[in-house]
């Protein structure tokens, strides 16, 4: 099989198989090889690894991950592509196709299977509809997960990446640089896919840390504090944790807790560090 990728190619292969795009699983297929290329560059994977990729499409970054990997495992949901990714796949001995939803996929099980449960790989161009739940699932719940290299919404790429003081810093900015280092390896317009998103997107390589940058005792409550704050941007820190008052803090409580974590009684939780929230956190936990 000649690459799918190249120009003309995905066209010719969708309307041979009479293939209906279904905007509704996110099917935006990448027609630009250097950016195929780019990815599977940008991911580091080498012939030790085992990569999932979510949602193949038509095969053309799962032809590349097979190239550089030692095996491949490709969760698709659109069974009207399995044909033709049997046709795309048919000389990619080492990958394989399973169709599900990779939201109901027990991906403990699956590592566990093919990787004597050892660390993976992701490497996937999202559909864009499940980015946040997908890579939720996949960095915050403990799963044997080395690295996701994604393409992903540029916006949403700007918000785990983005710092205090920052329109785009919030809960998943915090979220996504507790567990991971995020770094942005390009920016891709529309025209890279057919059909063309409406919106730009770009590449993130996400790198689970083998331990947090802060250290807490109740991640709960870290993330809760983080919520909470973000949930009321506009108000104060103090306001913002009085508004959600699960455990019935008076004022004089939660102004005694800022001041002995050094932090501004008026602070608002758009100009806190994850170090601040951490402090925060443990001060509350009385450590
Ligand atoms: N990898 C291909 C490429 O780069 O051209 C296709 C990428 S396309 C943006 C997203 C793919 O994810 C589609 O093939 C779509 O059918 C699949 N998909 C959508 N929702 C899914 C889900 N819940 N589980 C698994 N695959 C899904």
């Amino acid at each position: 099989m000649s690459d799918p990728a190249k120009k003309g190619t995905v066209k010719d292969l969708l309307h041979r198989y009479d293939f209906l795009i279904r905007k509704k699983f996110g099917q935006n297929f990448l027609v630009r090889e250097d950016i195929l290329d780019g990815i599977v560059e940008a991911s580091g994977v080498t012939k030790e690894d085992f990569v999932l990729e979510i949602g193949p499409g038509l095969g053309t970054l799962t032809r590349r991950l097979s190239a550089a990997a030692r095996r491949v495992v490709a969760v698709e949901i659109d069974g009207d592509l399995l044909p033709i990714l049997e046709e795309t796949l048919s000389d990619c001995g080492n990958a394989s196709v399973l169709r599900q939803d990779i939201l109901k996929t027990d991906l403990e099980e699956l590592i566990q299977k093919e990787n004597d449960g050892k660390p993976i790989a992701v490497v996937a161009n999202l559909p864009y509809y499940i980015t946040t739940p997908i890579l939720m699932k996949l960095l915050t719940t403990g799963l044997p997960v080395k690295s996701a290299t994604v393409m992903l919404q540029k916006e949403v790429a700007q918000r785990m990446t983005a710092g205090p003081g920052r329109k785009e810093y919030g809960a998943l900015s915090l979220a996504v640089q507790y567990y991971t280092e995020p770094v942005i390896v390009m920016k891709v317009m529309p025209e890279a896919f057919f059909p063309r998103p409406k919106v730009e997107s770009a590449v993130i390589r996400l790198t689970k840390r083998e331990t947090p940058p802060v250290e807490v005792t109740d991640e709960k409550l870290l993330f809760r504090l983080i919520r909470s704050s973000f949930n009321h941007r506009r108000k104060t820190l103090a306001n913002a944790l009085l508004t959600e008052n699960a455990e019935g803090w008076t004022r004089e409580t939660v102004q005694g807790f800022l001041e002995e974590a050094g932090l501004a009684p008026m602070v608002r939780g758009e100009a806190m560090t994850l170090e601040e929230f951490a402090r925060l956190t443990n001060v509350i936990r009385g450590i």
